[in-house]
């Protein structure tokens, strides 16, 4: 554990001479990196991975037993004594425990954090794991006694006896179907003629799980499945363009992993688990399927996380935390769109629920599949390396077509509603065709600034270095970086000029002017703030599915995982931004969006067309992107990448730290460097860079500086962030100094 890495185990441990005192070793929800020890009640069970709990300090504390041992590194007068543990059992089976231990170590975070992350919420409050059980309505002794057409002068009563009498069981969904309402169930109940009864739902047994006959593959998908090998690890790369038939991949070889009693777990992005993506997972299987998302409560989360646990579930569909999920007999991790963001947590454990799952599959040995259509660099160079098996699918599957795509240089040219009167033309002859229209325009809001036409005055937000955006609607300033809004100013608080102007261009915006210029269309807008009410998204999802003519407006939450058949037209406003991004991963994430929302447009038999508007239509990127595709864009840009010693081809490690005061920060990670530097001396192999102030330098109030590692290996890595954890460690932050330490960043902001 991180712990003893650290530190090393010291040796002038006494052993406990009486050999009576049983020490566990327990990981607590405290933000320290170590185990804590406890005497365990005599006659007393703790098996490992059983919770227990245990004083600490003031408040009683619930930790995970991860070790049992006769001697500890304190005093044995010092240790408190442990409650009872909660479970007879191990509650976290080995497979977990191992991966939250090299979670632990490889993101340097303190254990019990890690458990925390992993548990769901009413596990660490000490509840019992809950399974969903069967439930149904017998006939009890006394009904079982009467005879068939009994209860004849009660006509309900008498059809629900004879229906028992036929069936044996019934449960509620057999009650409703045959129209028995509740009084005369409790009318019979009172009798004492029934009672319920309930049972567990069996464990998954090995066999055809299949209720819906499968796609007969095309060659590209079948060679795929062809080369997957189900009883060893291996990571398979699954690169193919959208519409190309990966999902149908992933059901073929989850039924083969179910045929053979196994289980699979598939991640998937945030935003991704729509119905329609869970439906096409029910529609296929019979075996129960468990999906993990932010709408669950707590005790649903519970049952998932036991259904998945006891092999009552067959298949597990999540997101990012759904990878701490057990499983009973795993066969399978499948990730799809694994280049997506949300695999990365962005705070607390900064784990990549990715890599993570890399790790499980290999300690399982099992096999685990990355599919995307625009790899991530750090896969595709795996791939190309040969750490990961490439499959590749490169035509779309079924009828469609890929799209026409053609780039509009927006150079001087008049913008309406940020749009080209070549865009606009476009979509109105889609319209008029009747198909619908994607606009994609990554920024929500009305207009991304606000400025005095008289002096240059700009609304700024006061907590970040960040400008505010107009919402007109709501007469606001909002920062979209932290909580802060205001009115919107009249006048400028400089010069009292009443000339305020807003520039640039968010989806309200769009919005506004794409009405007033298709005054009879319906306009569909999809960003973080028309879809903040529950069900919202789904409501508006279900409008554009109706598929009447529209016009569908949205940010990136466009650009995951649907499926708009009757969209034709795709106009990207603006493009190029992530050319000139201060994150050197701009470039790689221009291209995987563009990719993405470009292969929204013509998945079903209509062909479909894609304007890109941009003004940089030269640029080379852009150009090899648009005529090359993306995966030679990728390849292009991983040379850039070596050239600049930057990932995949090196390591990175951030560390932030942030203050009130940016000079106390900018000190800290100083004197952390002086410090790391006499014990890993920079060399080409492990680089520092910084301490520097973030390229977003104030954020909430406080002012964000970083230092940053580039190891040539994971040892050289590993060596320095052991030292950061140590000094972390030893030395007392101030209350208003805030420090964190992001293993593999994927945001450099
Ligand atoms: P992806 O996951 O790569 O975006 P999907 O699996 O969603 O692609 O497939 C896109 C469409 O093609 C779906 O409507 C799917 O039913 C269809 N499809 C996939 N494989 C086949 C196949 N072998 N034959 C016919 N249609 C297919
Ligand atoms: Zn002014
Ligand atoms: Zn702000």
């Amino acid at each position: 554990m991180s712990r003893s890495l650290l530190k090393g185990t010291p040796n002038n441990a006494m052993p406990d001479p009486s050999h009576q005192h049983r020490i566990i070793r327990v990981a607590l929800p405290v933000p320290l990196r170590k185990l804590f020890d406890y005497i365990g009640e005599a006659g007393q069970d703790y098996p490992i991975g059983a919770r227990v709990k245990v004083p600490f300090g003031p408040r009683q504390l619930i930790g995970v037993v991860i070790e049992q041992s006769h001697q500890s590194e304190q005093t044995l007068a010092k240790l408190k004594n442990a409650g009872p543990a909660l479970d007879d059992d191990s509650l976290v089976p080995e497979e977990i425990r191992q991966l939250l231990s090299f979670c632990s170590s490889y993101y340097q975070c303190p254990i019990g954090e890690a458990y925390s992350t992993a548990l769901p919420k009413l596990l660490r409050q000490g509840e019992a794991v809950s399974l969903p059980k069967h439930e149904y309505l017998q006939l009890s002794q006394e009904g079982l006694g009467l005879p068939v057409g009994g209860l004849s002068k009660a006509r309900k009563q008498a059809a629900l006896l004879s229906a028992l009498q036929e069936q044996g069981k019934l449960d509620k969904t057999d009650l409703k179907r045959l129209c028995i309402s509740n009084s005369v169930v409790k009318a019979m109940l009172d009798k004492g003629l029934l009672n319920w009864q309930s049972e567990q739902l069996p464990t998954i047994a090995a066999g055809d799980q299949q209720k819906q006959a499968p796609l007969s593959l095309n060659e590209e998908q079948e060679a795929a499945l062809e080369q997957l090998r189900y009883q060893q690890f291996a990571c398979y790369l699954l690169e193919g363009t959208t519409g190309s038939g990966k999902t149908e991949v992933y059901l073929q070889a989850i039924a083969e992993v179910l045929r053979e009693g196994r289980q699979a777990l598939v991640l998937i992005p945030e935003i991704g688990l729509t119905p329609q993506t869970l439906g096409r997972f029910q529609n296929r299987f019979k075996c129960p399927i468990v999906a993990i998302h932010s709408g669950l409560n707590d005790k649903e989360r519970l049952q998932a996380w036991g259904m998945a646990k006891t092999g009552q579930a067959g298949i597990i569909i999540g997101t990012r935390s759904a990878i701490f999920t057990p499983l009973y007999r795993p066969g399978i991790i499948i990730i799809d769109e694994e280049h997506d963001l949300s695999f990365k947590q962005q705070d607390g454990v900064r784990y990549s629920g990715r890599d993570l799952a890399i790790f499980r599959a290999k300690k399982a040995n099992i096999p685990i599949m990355l599919g995307t259509a625009t790899p991530s660099l750090e896969s595709l160079h795996n791939a190309i390396q040969g750490r990961y098996e490439h499959l590749r699918l490169t035509r779309r599957a079924g009828a469609a077509k890929p799209p026409a795509i053609s780039v509009e240089d927006i150079k001087q040219k008049t913008l309406i509603g940020g749009l080209s009167q070549n865009s606009l033309d476009s979509i109105a002859n889609t319209l008029a065709a009747g198909n619908q229209v994607l606009v994609f325009l990554n920024r929500r809001g009305f207009a991304p600034s606000l400025i005095c036409h008289n002096c240059g005055w700009v609304a700024e937000c006061r907590h970040c270095s960040a400008r505010m955006t107009l919402h007109k609607a709501q007469h606001q300033m909002r920062c979209h970086h932290c909580e802060a809004s205001m009115a919107q100013p009249q006048q400028c608080p400089d010069c009292f000029s009443r000339e305020l102007i807003s520039q640039g261009y968010g989806t309200q915006r769009s919005e506004e002017t794409l009405q007033e210029h298709f005054p009879d269309t319906q306009i569909i807008r999809i960003d973080r703030d028309s879809t903040r009410k529950k069900q919202a998204m789904h409501e508006l999802l279900q409008e554009v599915d109706q598929g009447q003519p529209c016009i569908l407006l949205g940010t990136q939450m466009l650009a995951k995982g649907h499926h708009f058949p009757n969209v034709t037209l795709v106009v990207i406003v603006d493009a190029d931004g992530g050319l000139f991004s201060g994150d050197f991963r701009g470039p790689e994430r221009m291209g995987q969006l563009i990719t993405q929302v470009a292969g929204r447009a013509g998945r079903a038999e209509k062909p479909g067309k894609v304007i890109i508007q941009s003004h940089n239509k030269d640029h080379p990127l852009l150009e090899t992107l648009l005529h090359k595709g993306y995966h030679l864009f990728a390849r292009q840009i991983l040379r850039e990448r070596q050239l600049a010693y930057m990932p995949p081809y090196r390591h990175l490690a951030l560390l932030h730290c942030d203050a009130r005061d940016g000079l106390q920060a900018e000190s800290f990670l100083q004197n952390m460097r002086q410090w790391l530097e006499q014990y890993a001396p920079p060399t080409p192999e492990q680089i520092y860079l910084g301490p520097f102030a973030a390229p977003m330098e104030k954020r909430k109030q406080m002012y964000r500086y970083q230092l940053q590692f580039n190891c040539e290996s994971r040892r050289h890595m590993q060596q320095i962030l052991n030292l950061v954890g140590q000094y972390l460690d030893q030395s007392k932050l101030p209350n208003h100094i805030r420090c964190s330490l992001d293993v593999d960043p994927l945001d450099m902001m």
